[in-house]
């Protein structure tokens, strides 16, 4: 602890303070994304709502940056930062269910792993995303998407309530009953307004469902693309499907001949009866006979882990993301040239079909925007060496680029450190901006929650 001058103690804090030198720490700096090698003063590992509003008192009493941690999936790295702050609710991880009223609580430092076990106990689900490490804090308060959207919503749309605890260091809850102007932000805000200690969300039954993939050769790309976008024109709501271009994974899932080889994915869940899921796939299944076939029943939460090792921890990320309102063919078109520029073999460019339950909500009733995209495209660069990090990030952004014209829209939770211009361009119009900013200026006036895609309270 005698790197920096970091204090031995807060007061009022029971959980672990790890300062540089203290057993733990070097492990808790970092994040999921490797490329952000970042040394904190001080982790704060909070074991309850207490801890939480001694951590977040003494960092606006001492002027020190403040990173909030819940899933600590930021991509690009907010839940670190340089001689600050972390304020890690990592360790809050209990979740109770009440499979009567079909809901749920659940700490603000639980991933969507844990939740989803608790809830698949009883058969039950809320929206989460696309594999079970992420935080439910991050991923909620962006918006949320992921398998069940189509037939859920979002994950903010499933959250009743929540316990905030706000930058003047008080606990309040937000509901559609109490506080509903910060219940309205949080759904969309990010972690620009609080500390959410806790969630409460709604339960959908949900217990096996039809899920699994697939997979053609690359060069099958652009009929395979041309026919998901028909697919999805008549696709029911209770499926959601993203088609994926990746290389392949290693066997059992693909004979050895396809292993490490560029291919062209469709994936997708059912959520609901699995006989009528058998016939909502089936176009997918008998598409140009398709190599590899997985699809079957699985229990959701085996779903939603299935594609958990596409992304490990520790490994170094560059995302681009926005959404799209078509898969027309001159995208299809750009997107396959890239895919074949892609500078390493973990890259991947996903296509997610939006629509149903998400665009059923208004577009102003929640902070969160482009509720009528039809498709949220996403390119991860992923590697490993650090020699590797310029090429890496150099091809994501030259899709991003390239794919601009077709865009509507972006969504906060794939952005990265892209300035505030994207930042404001995430929540749509002058008016939805607005409106966040004043929010920002009733609860946290000075911007203490500034490590996130930060709404600033002077703009
Ligand atoms: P953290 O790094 O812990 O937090 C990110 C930010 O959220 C923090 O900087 C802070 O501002 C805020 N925050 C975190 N916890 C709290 C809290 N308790 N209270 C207030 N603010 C808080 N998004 C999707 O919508 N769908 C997907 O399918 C999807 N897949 C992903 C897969 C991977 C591998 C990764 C890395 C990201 C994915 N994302 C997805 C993006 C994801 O939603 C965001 O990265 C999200 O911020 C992660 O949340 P977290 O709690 O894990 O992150």
């Amino acid at each position: 602890m005698t790197e920096t001058q970091a204090p031995v103690a807060i007061e009022g804090f029971r959980g672990a303070l790890l300062a540089p030198g203290d057993d733990g720490y070097e492990q808790s700096r970092f994040t999921w994304n490797a490329m952000f090698d970042r040394r904190p003063a001080l982790i704060a590992r909070c074991s309850g709502v207490a801890d939480v509003i001694a951590g977040v008192n003494y960092a606006r009493d001492n002027g020190m940056l403040l990173s909030v941690r819940g899933g600590g999936h930021s991509i690009p790295g907010h839940s670190t930062c340089d001689d600050g702050l972390v304020l890690d609710l990592s360790p809050m991880r209990s979740v109770r269910v009440d499979p009567v009223k079909k809901t749920v609580r659940a700490e603000g430092g639980v991933n969507w792993g844990t939740y989803d076990h608790e809830t698949g106990a009883f058969g039950l689900a809320s929206p989460g995303g696309q594999v079970s490490t992420t935080g439910i804090a991050g991923l909620t308060l962006g918006g949320g998407i992921g398998w069940l959207m189509r037939k859920h919503g979002l994950a903010c749309d499933n959250l009743i309530s929540a316990d905030v605890v706000t930058a003047a260091g008080e606990l309040v809850t937000a509901s559609a009953d109490e506080n509903e102007e910060l219940f309205w932000g949080l759904r969309g805000g990010g972690g620009n307004f609080g500390v959410v200690t806790s969630f409460e969300f709604e339960l959908h039954e949900v217990g096996m469902v039809l899920g699994g993939a697939v997979m053609y050769p690359v060069d099958r790309a652009p009929e395979v693309l041309a026919h998901y976008r028909e697919f999805c024109k008549t696709a029911p709501e209770a499926l959601t499907t993203y088609a994926l271009l990746v290389t392949a994974p290693p066997a059992p899932f693909v004979p050895p001949e396809m292993v490490g080889h560029p291919v062209v994915v469709v994936a997708g869940c059912y959520a609901g009866d699995l006989s009528e899921g058998e016939r909502a796939v089936q176009p997918l299944r008998e598409y140009g006979n398709p190599p590899i076939d997985l699809f079957q029943p699985l229990p959701y939460p085996v779903l939603q882990s299935m594609f958990d090792e596409t992304g490990p921890a520790g490994h170094s990320y560059y995302i681009k993301g926005d959404y799209v309102s078509d898969v027309s063919d001159e995208l299809i078109e750009t997107v396959i040239e890239q895919a074949a520029a892609m500078p390493g073999p973990h890259c991947e460019i996903h296509f997610g079909q939006m629509g149903g339950a998400i665009a059923r909500v208004g577009e102003n009733d929640t902070a969160c925007s482009y509720r009528n995209a039809q498709f949220a495209l996403i390119a991860i660069a992923h590697w490993i060496e650090p020699h590797d990090e310029e090429g890496h990030i150099a091809w994501a952004r030259g899709l991003g680029e390239a794919v601009r014209p077709h865009t509507v829209g972006t969504y906060v939770n794939f952005l990265g450190d892209e300035g505030d211009e994207r930042v404001k361009y995430a929540y749509g119009t002058e008016e939805k901006y607005d409106r966040l900013v004043a929010l920002k200026r009733k609860w946290d006036p000075n911007n203490l929650f500034c490590l996130n895609q930060n709404i600033k309270p002077g703009a």
